[in-house]
């Protein structure tokens, strides 16, 4: 049996002093007083057991790993139709891009760039009465935690600097594909956003994604087609244009936030979840990606 301790405890000593760690994300001001030395791991598996080492108890914001999250509780609301507003191929450009968007007449690549997300966003905003309360009790409920919140300061300070996301919204209201007002759905999206987990929260709410659909706190199951579904959007799309690099040196289904964040995982296996807040230049977590591609090639554990 493999010995996870042992391997993230390895990771985190091999890692954790590294001089080239990247840099804090600093376009969301407020995201950029966060201290970089930090490096946590958490690894939640089927057979019940779990694993931490270094800072993996302390919340960090989950940013853009929240667009999963968003489009699991969108799915069952809005069955099929979804996917007439939303493609599900990689986008190949960066998080924010915005001339695809123009170009493919308001039909974003995926759920997971951010016009994707305002997409899916502006779904629940229609489907749900209280958007903002029902999402963040969906989030609690899938990682069994009551105590996860929304960082009301980081939302403000993204909704002050937010112009590209502005951007991206009123294109996709031009194109049709909003049926809110822009700034009802980039309230939603920037709170969604703020949303702070640990590294063990974010691997027990992603558990759903690894154990075909079921949510073991009882809650929230999706379909095992659903599940397949986002774990393949996931793998294409979880990195924007380091997508291909992600699959390539790691092997894993997975998403990453620009607060540092990664959560991957092994269908019928595991959930792990890194942070590290420096980001490299495509906006994924420099020490983050680097972990990961350490744990996989030494358990040989990837979907490869
Ligand atoms: N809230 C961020 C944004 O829209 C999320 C980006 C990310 O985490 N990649 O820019």
């Amino acid at each position: 049996m493999t010995d996870f301790q042992n391997v993230i405890d390895k990771i985190h000593a091999d890692l954790k002093d590294k001089v080239n760690r990247g840099l804090v994300a600093s376009y969301i001001p407020e995201l950029s007083n966060v201290d970089p030395h930090q490096f946590g791991l958490h690894l939640k598996h089927m057979d019940g057991r779990s694993f931490s080492t270094g800072v993996s108890q302390k919340a960090f914001s989950i940013q853009s790993i929240s667009k999963v999250l968003t489009l699991a509780m969108a799915l069952p609301l809005y069955s099929e139709n979804i996917w007439k507003r939303v493609d599900v191929e990689p986008s190949g450009n960066p998080f924010n891009h915005l001339s695809l968007l123009e170009l493919e007449n308001g039909i974003p690549r995926n759920p997971l760039i951010n016009a994707g997300a305002l997409v899916v966003a502006d779904i629940l905003v229609s489907r749900l009465t209280n958007p903002k309360e029902e999402f963040l009790q969906y989030v609690r409920d899938l990682a069994n935690d009551q105590t996860i919140n929304y960082n009301y300061v980081v939302a403000e300070s993204e909704r002050l600097t937010g112009f590209n996301n502005f951007a991206a919204a009123n294109l996709l209201k031009a194109y049709h594909n909003l049926e809110n007002n822009v700034d009802d759905v980039l309230d939603f999206y920037f709170h969604q956003c703020s949303i702070e987990m640990n590294c063990e929260q974010l691997s027990n709410a992603f558990f759903m994604f690894a154990n075909h659909g079921i949510c073991t706190q009882g809650k929230h199951h999706l379909t095992h087609s659903r599940a397949k579904r986002i774990n393949a959007i996931m793998l294409t799309c979880g990195f924007y244009d380091e997508a291909g690099e992600f699959a390539f040196e790691v092997g894993l289904p997975g998403k990453s936030g620009v607060g540092g964040g990664i959560v991957a995982l092994l269908p019928h296996h595991f959930t792990i979840t890194v942070w590290s807040p420096g980001l490299n230049p495509k906006g994924n977590s420099l020490l983050g990606m680097q972990a990961l591609e350490q744990f996989t090639s030494e358990t040989k554990l990837s979907i490869f």
